[in-house]
């Protein structure tokens, strides 16, 4: 066989050093951890019982434990294009029914981003093909908004704005669901919340969901405590 072409070869080099350099940095994180706590993979491996559950988007620039200040161990994690809770997906439902109701979470938050590729894609009259029905969750969300997002002229201002109403949306999906419905009135917790983050200048903002009047609302439909 003919040799692969320089760039080709460049190509897999690159590729390499960029998969390699993980396991560098793996190590190098692994003793830095030791040096704070001995213990710590220890008590790691002994279990987990995180007070909160995020879902977040899948965007890169979004590290979801280092925005909290919280550790490993301290966040149940689920992230998707746009931080949907659609009650078909069985992976989203899966996070939350086993947060709830194996980790006792005191905490749900929905999280969402100013500027998030897939509001945008939504927001975007195109064929996106497999994209269709996930965006369609999002552009269900502009029809029950219809009258206050066409009042926004400003394209940017209108796409932030979904982002909250998305947010919110997606915060009453949750809301919702047996387990959550089943625990608060058993437990008092968790307690839904629905957070925007700012690319700009790494802010979280707290949509203040009012959860009980939320919860309220929704059972006069939605009621599953039963
Ligand atoms: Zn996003």
């Amino acid at each position: 066989m003919d040799a692969p072409p320089a760039n080709e070869k460049r190509i897999s080099r690159f590729l390499e050093q960029s998969h390699e350099r993980i396991f560098d940095n793996n190590k190098k994180w692994v003793e830095e951890m030791k040096i704070d706590d001995p213990e710590f993979f220890d008590k790691l491996a002994s279990g987990q019982s995180p007070e909160y559950l995020y879902i977040g988007c899948s965007d890169s620039r979004i590290p979801a434990n280092q925005i909290m200040g919280l550790g490993p161990g301290d966040v149940f994690i689920h992230r998707n294009i746009a931080n949907l809770v659609p009650n078909t997906d069985l992976s989203a439902m899966s996070v939350i029914n086993y947060a709830v109701r194996h980790l006792h979470v005191k905490h749900i938050i929905v999280c969402g981003h100013y500027g998030c590729g897939g509001i945008a894609a939504a927001m975007t009259p195109a064929d996106l093909g497999i994209l269709n029905p996930w965006l369609r969750n999002i552009r269900d969300v502009y029809r029950l908004h219809e009258a206050e997002l066409d009042e926004i002229t400003d394209e940017k201002e209108k796409n932030n704005r979904l982002v909250e109403l998305n947010v919110f949306e997606q915060a009453r999906n949750v809301i919702k669901l047996a387990a959550i419905q089943q625990s608060y009135a058993e437990n008092h917790y968790p307690i839904v919340h629905g957070w925007v983050f700012d690319l700009h200048d790494g802010l979280l903002k707290d949509l203040k969901v009012d959860f009980e009047k939320e919860l309220a609302g929704i059972q006069k439909i939605y009621n599953l405590t039963k």
